[in-house]
């Protein structure tokens, strides 16, 4: 046997113990490429590719190329992208561009990531009026537009515009006014903390002695009794005293149906001001400054094609660049317009709609060659936690399901770990390109089914 026949039958075997989607993903574009005095070399495409199948796959390799060829002691791994096609030397750019991308942590004191700023901030007629609202608010805190409520639908900016209120101030006033930003999970989470501790007096302080208060999502508190008692009371406080109260929701005040009716005339008191759809141009400005910050660079023509396509979530169109970052850099495949229509496709069809909680987790555990009962269980080892949190991270990405439901699904968890998980791993893709990797190769897996 020849080591290209060699190592067709090893991949004969492989192929019947591993997973299909595993199989093709890993295995099928590797190759042996020599074999001397005991030692099998296995090349694989990139680096990505070259640890996972060593981590994973060693073992099976070595029991079955020695089923074929006792004389095999050793396989060693390399990665050796020459041999397979090889994309232009900007795309592996790009991909060590990305890995580059600072580390944004949100600062403990306010909660506020310094990754949203106004700067980066694209102002287009969807979102100018509540842009303009924003520059007034920075301009005189606490006084013009208080409160100020800012809804729309998902991925179109709230997060971020509102962060970048508070980030903005901080810098404008030199940390002299206190800002600070809390989701409204978070708010709930230290109301129940503080009655469970009969420590509500904390509670009270640290949300009374603030200058800006941004409570992200209200919507999410609606109708938890407790909390939106505690957070009225909040809210008079600092309204009396002339404090910016700064709200985002994904929809009106009015039609938050449990939402109590003083909170919401306290909402309707203020300014309020909604984020729309971007229109083509605004998409494309995001498009283009969001490729030359990663330092990659598209052809008019994708861009095009992507800003056209992509018209109801920014978030999405973030999602198609950090695709095609990936298809250049791990799948080695030049991005063109062709490639591109592809790539959205899978992202616009979407989960969302058909997608269930048990798919997902199916797709985790299949990914990582785990049982499902593994990613429910109790076990704490590293190779379960990962996934684990990754599965939490997707539930809520892909299905935006709530916290709640997110730890009862897996395995009966509180809510905070669900949290913590989701909020882990979402720090994490930014700094870690071999983990972002992994998630959307899972996400793909999720989309195409
Ligand atoms: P929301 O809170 O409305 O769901 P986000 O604020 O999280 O949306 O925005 C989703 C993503 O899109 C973020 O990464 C954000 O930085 C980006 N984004 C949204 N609007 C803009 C904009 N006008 N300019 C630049 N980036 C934007
Ligand atoms: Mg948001």
């Amino acid at each position: 046997m020849n080591l290209e026949q060699l190592w067709r039958a090893v991949l004969g075997e492989l192929e019947l113990q591993i997973s299909k989607p595993n199989f093709i993903t890993w295995l099928k574009s590797s190759r042996l490429t020599e074999k001397q005095e005991g030692i099998a070399v296995v090349s694989l495409p990139n680096n990505f590719a070259k640890e996972w199948v060593e981590n994973k796959y060693h073992r099976q390799i070595l029991t079955s190329l020695r089923n074929y060829d006792e004389t095999t002691k050793k396989v060693e791994y390399r990665v050796h992208p020459t041999i397979f096609k090889t994309a232009p030397a900007q795309a592996v750019i790009a991909g060590e561009a990305q890995a580059a991308l600072p580390d944004f942590k949100a600062d403990p004191e306010s909660g506020l990531n310094p990754r949203y700023s106004l700067n980066s901030f694209i102002v287009g007629s969807s979102n100018e009026l509540a842009y303009a609202a924003a520059l007034a608010i920075i301009k005189d805190v606490g006084k013009k537009y208080n409160p100020f409520f800012l809804y729309g639908g998902v991925g179109l900016g709230k997060t971020h515009l509102i962060q970048a209120i508070g980030n903005e101030i901080k810098s404008t006033y030199e940390n002299k006014v206190k800002v600070r930003y809390v989701s409204s999970e978070k708010f709930t989470n230290d109301v129940i903390w503080a009655i469970r501790n009969k420590r509500m007096e904390d509670v009270k302080n640290k949300y009374r002695l603030i200058d800006v208060l941004i409570i992200d999502d209200i919507q999410f508190i609606g109708g938890k009794e407790k909390t939106e008692e505690e957070f009225f009371h909040t809210f008079n406080a600092l309204y009396e005293n002339n404090k910016q109260i700064i709200i985002s929701s994904d929809r009106p005040p009015r039609s938050i149906p449990t939402l109590e009716e003083r909170l919401r005339s306290r909402f309707e008191g203020g300014m309020i001001a909604d984020i729309n759809y971007p229109d083509y141009e605004t998409r494309l400005a995001i498009l283009k400054t969001k490729i030359q910050d990663r330092g990659m660079e598209l052809s008019d023509g994708v861009c095009d094609l992507i800003a056209r396509k992509i018209q109801r979530n920014i978030r999405e169109l973030e999602g198609a660049i950090n695709k095609i970052i990936f298809y250049q850099t791990t799948k080695n495949i030049v991005v063109d317009e062709k490639e591109a229509e592809k790539i959205i496709s899978e992202i616009i069809q979407g989960a969302p709609k058909n997608a269930n909680p048990s798919d997902i987790i199916k797709a985790v555990a299949s990914f990582f060659e785990i049982s499902q009962n593994d990613i429910t269980g109790k076990s704490r080892k590293k190779e379960i936690v990962e996934p684990r949190q990754i599965a939490m991270f997707l539930l809520r990405d892909v299905l935006e399901l709530s916290y709640p439901f997110i730890g009862e699904k897996l395995g009966n968890r509180d809510h905070t770990t669900a949290i913590h998980a989701c909020e882990k791993i979402t720090k994490e893709i930014n700094k870690n390109q071999s983990l972002n990797q992994k998630i959307l190769m899972i996400r793909e897996r999720i989309y195409k089914n």
